[in-house]
């Protein structure tokens, strides 16, 4: 077991003062939204069955040596969903509840998001279960070499392209990109979110959260609302919550509440995110930022804000805790937050949500640009990646809603509709199915 490291570690007072997910799983979530859709569309059950499975399922030993000398030994997944309409896409998570089911149930909606913002991927996911917050010294490098070295010939810039998710980011990209380097020679475009300096693409760090608040500009219209007189409230302050909360922020917006995984913090008057973002980047903790007010999860929750935006980890948003909610629009920067219990309340609430596959696709958009910069050997400047990201979001986000609305069906279901049909339409193309 990897020792602690006290001064690294969050504080965190006690469990209740910590989002608890529901007792559903991501598997649960993504497999009820998949059900819904594929009945609606009458999917035979022999396509069903290739759609709701994954293509290829990986599961490698990570061993580690640690510092007192010991091995300790990690499982690392990278399930590759379906790749139809293009090479396998998705990224790799480091975290301690990483499981094959979790990791195939985020490949699957991999596949579906690529599909519903048309970029010529298909869908993968990866991830280790191992804790970031308690390992020491190289053992996050060791993580990452040895486990791109066990699943290397799944990979490849025509078949499979890693990218960040929850705890991993620009760093591991780049000892990805070096690993699989050394075994196949100079290969930037086998990972996507490097850094700049590696061949990574201006936009690509902000770019998830650039793409909820293109939603947002999208949505609010239709709910009377301008930035400057909205009020938003942030779950989770990693990169995709931080740079979402900074870019409305910019646009005017007040962002009344934040959280993180130490506790939640409101201010009526508006965080400064920015501001925020460097205190926490220098050690500081949530609760002791100026002129905040801590508050426990549920008061977060039941804050009244225009706007909410979950961008932690999945099943934060359920049964338990669902009717607190007072936003009139959810946009979902995380991968399946909201349990189908919790998506029912929220419906009967009308609470209008943009779903994952669409709210964070983002990440993803400017990860196809990366690539495409990495195999024409050429960099686009930030305003050319972010115009070209405006444009594939909004359309996007046009299709899904038009359909929403022409069939009286939620946005989610008419995302996960577009989503699948355009996969089962390839996979027939292509004699798959
Ligand atoms: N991990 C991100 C997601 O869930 C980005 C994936 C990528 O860029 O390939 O969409």
């Amino acid at each position: 077991m990897a020792t602690t490291q006290p001064d690294r570690s969050p504080r965190v007072a006690n469990r209740e003062q910590r989002f608890q997910p529901a007792e559903v799983s991501n598997y649960e979530i993504v497999s009820h939204y998949f059900t819904t859709a594929a009945d609606r569309l009458g999917l035979q059950d022999d396509v069903r069955a290739v759609m709701s499975s994954s293509y290829r399922e990986v599961q490698v030993q990570v061993p580690v040596r640690q510092a007192d000398g010991r091995i300790h030994v990690y499982s690392g997944y990278r399930v590759q969903h379906n790749g139809a309409r293009g090479p396998y896409k998705g990224g790799v998570r480091y975290h301690p509840d990483v499981d094959l089911d979790e990791i195939r149930a985020l490949a699957q909606l991999m596949s579906w998001k690529t599909a519903v913002v048309n970029i010529p991927f298909g869908g993968a996911k990866g991830g280790v279960n191992c804790d970031p917050s308690q390992l020491q010294g190289d053992e996050v490098q060791q993580i990452t070499r040895s486990f791109i070295d066990k699943i290397e010939k799944v990979l490849g810039p025509t078949r499979d392209i890693p990218a960040p998710d929850v705890n991993t980011n620009a760093q591991v990209m780049a000892w990805m990109m070096d690993e699989y380097g050394k075994l196949h020679g100079h290969t930037p475009a086998i990972v996507t979110g490097k850094p700049i300096s590696l061949g990574g693409s201006y936009g690509r760090e902000a770019a998830t959260g650039r793409g909820i608040v293109l939603c947002f500009r999208e949505a609010a219209p239709h709910l009377g609302l301008t930035p400057p007189d909205t009020r938003a409230v942030v779950l989770g302050f990693g990169n995709v919550g931080s740079w979402a909360a900074c870019i409305l922020q910019d646009l005017g917006a007040k962002i009344i509440g934040i959280s993180d995984v130490s506790g939640a913090i409101h201010h009526e008057a508006g965080i400064d995110c920015h501001a925020l973002r460097e205190h926490l980047r220098h050690g500081g903790r949530l609760d002791d930022f100026d002129d905040v007010e801590p508050i426990s999860p549920d008061e977060l929750l039941a804050l009244d804000c225009d706007v909410l935006i979950p961008a932690a980890l999945g099943g934060m948003i359920h049964a338990g805790n669902a009717d607190l909610i007072r936003a009139r629009l959810i946009i979902e920067g995380a991968n399946s937050p909201t349990t189908p219990r919790a998506d029912e309340i929220l419906s009967e609430k009308d609470i209008e949500i943009v779903p994952d596959v669409l709210a964070n696709a983002g990440g993803v958009i400017v990860s196809y640009y990366e690539w495409v910069q990495n195999l024409q050997h050429f960099t686009w400047d930030e305003r050319e990646v972010n115009d070209r990201l405006g444009t594939r979001m909004r359309k996007a986000y046009r299709e899904v809603r038009s359909r929403s609305t022409k069939d009286d069906v939620p946005m989610r279901v008419a995302a996960f509709e577009l989503g699948i049909e355009r996969v089962v339409d390839v996979a027939r193309t292509r004699g798959y199915i």
